[in-house]
Order: C-alpha cells, then structure tokens, then sequence
C-alpha cells in the first residue's frame, strides 16, 4: 500500500482558517464549541436531514488524514469527541450518538484537515442511507446548537483562550 496526500497544492484549508481568525458563511466565530491544546470543536456546516447540531471534532495542527496522525494530536481528538459526544447527549432532544471519520476520497473525505464527524441520533433518522443529503445550513440555525455544547463544555471558545504547542498549517 502506498499512502498517497490528497490535498491540492496550495490548499486553503478552512479548519486552519477558522484559528487563524478568518471567517466565512459557513465558518464563524460562534461555531466554535469548544477549544483545547491540540483540538477543537465545531458545529458542523453541513448537516444530514435527521440529526442537526452535528459536530467536527479536528485537531489543532494541519494533518490531512488518520494515517499519518501524531499519536497525542489522536488522543486529543478522542478525548474532546467523547466529551463533546456527553455534551450533545445532556443537551440535545436526540436519543443516542455516533462518529464517522473519512480518509481518502474513496472514503467520502472532502475537507483535507483530520476531522470527526459527532452526530446526535434518532431512531429512525437513517442517517446512513442519506449520506448525499447533507447540505449547507444557515448560521442562525447552527448558533442555538453552538450555545448549548459550549454551556455544557466549558472551555474556551476561542483560540486565542487556550494554549496550545501546536501552530495551524503555514499561517
Ligand atoms: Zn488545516
């Protein structure tokens, strides 16, 4: 097996944007839930039909996949998912929880900055039947979600409130 990158040359990466300070429509200040050393937390900006207030959980450095992932930047993102994953479960009306992370393009892989996907489930939500449903979602719809993850976490919301040893990709 040869494992290969995927990233285009010169790749704006929008996860090293976000904690470089530059926003957009679907990245904004206030989607992020929760901020630690080597890993942070967001709303995601696409939702799938049945399960809305998912979330990212991406480390702080830029690596594009789990493969070559530095073991601590792993456990980092492990820890805030499950942490994230009690938050949504205490504070969301959903009845239980799932994570999905995708590496390559065969593995629907669209953003190449390590991420895990936290989704608040429903019986009968078919979230894995509608995998190409998900779509762009409003930013006042992401806030209320947003606010009740970072109520019940605690930590910083900002990048500039939590130290970390690592620097995001170039900037
Ligand atoms: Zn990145």
């Amino acid at each position: 097996m040869t494992l290969r990158s995927h990233e285009p040359a010169g790749y704006d990466c929008p996860f090293c944007r976000m904690q470089s300070g530059l926003f957009d429509e679907h990245n904004q200040p206030s989607d992020v839930v929760a901020v630690a050393p080597h890993a942070y937390a967001r709303i995601a900006p696409k939702w799938w039909p049945g399960n809305p207030g998912a979330v990212l959980v991406v480390s702080r450095a830029h690596h594009e996949n789990l493969y070559t992932l530095p073991p601590e930047m792993g456990h980092a993102v492990w820890d805030l998912v499950q942490e994230v994953a009690v938050a949504i479960r205490a504070t969301y009306p959903c009845e239980g929880v799932s994570i999905r992370q995708h590496n390559e393009p065969a593995g629907d892989q669209d953003v190449w900055h390590l991420h895990v996907h936290v989704f608040p489930r429903s019986v009968d939500d078919r979230l894995y039947e509608r995998h190409r449903e998900a779509t762009w979602v409003a930013l006042e719809e992401r806030v209320p979600y947003a606010d009740l993850l970072a109520g019940h976490l605690k930590r910083p919301r900002t990048f500039d409130g939590a130290a970390t040893a690592d620097r995001p990709c170039g900037r």
